[in-house]
C-alpha cells in the first residue's frame, strides 16, 4: 500500500445506526471534496488489502473507516451487524461468548467487510460457504452519493454485484451477516506440523488426494518457508478439523506417519483459529507497514510436480536473496461443497469451483527490493499457470489474492463483466472507487 496517504478519519460515533447515518453523510462530503479537488482517495476497513493497484492512490486521502466499529449480535435471529471497518479480531470472541460461529479467514486483523465484499475464504467456509454468502444486507454510500440499504429485496441488482466486487461501488458503513450455532460445541482440532523440504512430495500428494472431496469440516494449508533454525527451506502445514479429536486424528494419521520434525496438535475454541493455528503466525502477519509483494492464482487441480518445482524454486530464492527469507509460498484448500451449492449466477463472485489457491507473499525490507520481489513473484506464478487447470487463458485469481496486474478478466471473468460494468456505470459513474482491483480501470503496477 502506498505510504503517501494522509489519514482523514471519519468522526463517526461508536453508538447506533442513527449517528452512523449522519457520519455516512459527513464522509460523503469528504468524498465529494476529494472528487472536486481531483484528489484520489481510498476508504480503508482493515487496511490489509495488498494489491499493487492500491499504490495508485498517490498524494491522496485515506478515509479511515476505523470509527465504524460497532458489533451487534442478535442471538435469536442468528445475525451479526458490524460497522464497515470491524476486524475479525473484533468479532470472534463476542460470537464465541454468544455460542455462535462464523467462517473466519487466516488473519485476525483483516477487515471483515473488506474481505467479504470480494469473497472471504477460510477453514469454516467448508461448513458455511464464503463470507459473502453469509451477508444478508449492507448499508452503503454509493459512488453517486446515495445512502442506501442493499439486500435481496432492496437494489437487488447492486446486491448481486456487492458480493464479489463490492468495493467498486461505494463504501459500506454497516453490514449484517448470518452467524451459526456451534459446530462440535465450538471446538476444532488445529494440527500444525513442520517438515523438512525433502518430504514435500508426500505432503502435497496427501493434499492432492483430497482434491474436490475434502470433508466439510476439514481444511489444509501448506506453506514453503525458510528458517535458519530449521535448516533453511522447510514446509509447515496446518489442518483444521471442526469435529471430535479422534476423527481429526484419523484424518491426519498419514501426515503423522510422514514423520514431521515438529508438531502441535490441540483442540482449540474456533475463535482462536486465526490467532493460534500455524504456530501463531498471525502475530507476524498482522504487523502493518512492512513491504510485501503478493501474488496469487486459483488452482482447479493440485499438480504435485509443480509444487515440487515450487519448493526448489523457493530454495533458490532464499539462497539468492537473504532479504527475502520471510517470504512464504502457500496453498490453501477449503472444502467447496457448500460454496458450490450456491448457484454461480447468484452472486458476482466467479470462482466457486476453485479447489485451492496459490499465494506467495514476498516480504522485503525496503523499497529498493521491490523490483526483485516482483520478479520472484511473477516467476513463481508462472510456474503454476500452466498446470492450474484454469479453463481460460486469463490469470484467474481470487480478487483478494490478486497482485494487481491480472486485470478485470482475471478478477471478475468474462462471464460476470458485462453485468458488473453496467452496475459500475449506474452506481459509480465517475469511477470514484477505482483504486483496488477495480472494474474498468487500467493500472501501471509493477510488471
Ligand atoms: C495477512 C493476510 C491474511 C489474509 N487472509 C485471508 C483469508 O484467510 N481469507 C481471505 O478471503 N482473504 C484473506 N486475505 C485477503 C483479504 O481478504 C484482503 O486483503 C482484503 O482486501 C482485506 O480487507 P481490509 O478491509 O483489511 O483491507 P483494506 O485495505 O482496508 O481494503 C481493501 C479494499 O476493500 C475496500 N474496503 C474495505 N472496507 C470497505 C468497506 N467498509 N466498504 C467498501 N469498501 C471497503 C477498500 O476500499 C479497498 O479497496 C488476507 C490478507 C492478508 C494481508
Amino acid at each position: 500500500m502506498s505510504k503517501k496517504l494522509s489519514v482523514y478519519s471519519t468522526q463517526a460515533s461508536h453508538s447506533g445506526q442513527m449517528i452512523q447515518t449522519d457520519a455516512a453523510n459527513n464522509f460523503w462530503e469528504q468524498i465529494e471534496y476529494a472528487y472536486h479537488q481531483n484528489i484520489s482517495f481510498l476508504g480503508t476497513g482493515g487496511g490489509h488489502g495488498y494489491s499493487a493497484t492500491l499504490d495508485t492512490v498517490e498524494n491522496g486521502i485515506e478515509i479511515d473507516l476505523g470509527h465504524f466499529n460497532t458489533v451487534f449480535i442478535d442471538k435469536d435471529a442468528n445475525t451479526m451487524t458490524v460497522g464497515g471497518s470491524v476486524h475479525f479480531a473484533n468479532i470472534t470472541g463476542l460470537l464465541y461468548d454468544a455460542g455462535k460461529e462464523f467462517q473466519v479467514g487466516s488473519c485476525s486483523c483483516v477487515g471483515l467487510v473488506g474481505a467479504s465484499l470480494g469473497g472471504g475464504v477460510g477453514p469454516y467456509g467448508g461448513l458455511h460457504g464464503l463470507q459473502l454468502d453469509a451477508l444478508q444486507s449492507v448499508r452503503m454510500v454509493t459512488g453517486t452519493g446515495s445512502l442506501v440499504n442493499v439486500s435481496a429485496t432492496s437494489h437487488p441488482d447492486l446486491w448481486w454485484g456487492m458480493r464479489g466486487a463490492g468495493f467498486n461501488f461505494g463504501i459500506v458503513t454497516s453490514a449484517t451477516f448470518q452467524v451459526y450455532n456451534f459446530t462440535n460445541n465450538g471446538q476444532a482440532m488445529s494440527a500444525d506440523f513442520r517438515f523438512h523440504a525433502s518430504q514435500n512430495a508426500s505432503l502435497y500428494e496427501f493434499a492432492r488426494s483430497y482434491t474436490g472431496k475434502l470433508p466439510d469440516a476439514f481444511s489444509i494449508d501448506i506453506a514453503i518457508a525458510y528458517n535458519e533454525v530449521f535448516g533453511g527451506t522447510y514446509l509447515f502445514a496446518n489442518f483444521i478439523y471442526a469435529g471430535p479429536l479422534e476423527e481429526g486424528m484419523a484424518l491426519i494419521q498419514p501426515i503423522i506417519k510422514l514423520g514431521p520434525f515438529d508438531q502441535n496438535i490441540t483442540m482449540i475454541p474456533w475463535k482462536d483459529i486465526e490467532t493460534s493455528s500455524k504456530f501463531g503466525i498471525d502475530a507476524l502477519a498482522c504487523i502493518k507497514g512492512n513491504f510485501h509483494s503478493v501474488w496469487g492464482l486459483n488452482l482447479y487441480q493440485i499438480d504435485v510436480p509443480t509444487l515440487i518445482d515450487a519448493v526448489s524454486y523457493m530454495d533458490t530464492v532464499y539462497a539468492q536473496y537473504p532479504d527475502f527469507r520471510e517470504a512464504f509460498l502457500a496453498i490453501d484448500m477449503y472444502a467447496s461443497r457448500v460454496i458450490e451449492s450456491v448457484p454461480d449466477d447468484a452472486t458476482a463472485y466467479p470462482y466457486r469451483n476453485a479447489v485451492a489457491r496459490f499465494l506467495l507473499d514476498v516480504g522485503f525490507p525496503n523499497s529498493s527490493f521491490a523490483t526483485a520481489a516482483s520478479q520472484v513473484g511473477r516467476d513463481a506464478r508462472s510456474l503454476f499457470v500452466p498446470t492450474s487447470g484454469a479453463s481460460t487463458s486469463n490469470i484467474e485469481v481470487y480478487v483478494h489474492y490478486g497482485h494487481g496486474d491480472e486485470g478485470q478478466l482475471g478478477w471478475y471473468t468474462e462471464r460476470k463483466l458485462p453485468r458488473l460494468n453496467a452496475l459500475k456505470n449506474e452506481y459509480d459513474p465517475n469511477k470514484l472507487f477505482s483504486h483496488y482491483n477495480a472494474l474498468e480501470a487500467t493500472y501501471d503496477v509493477p510488471k
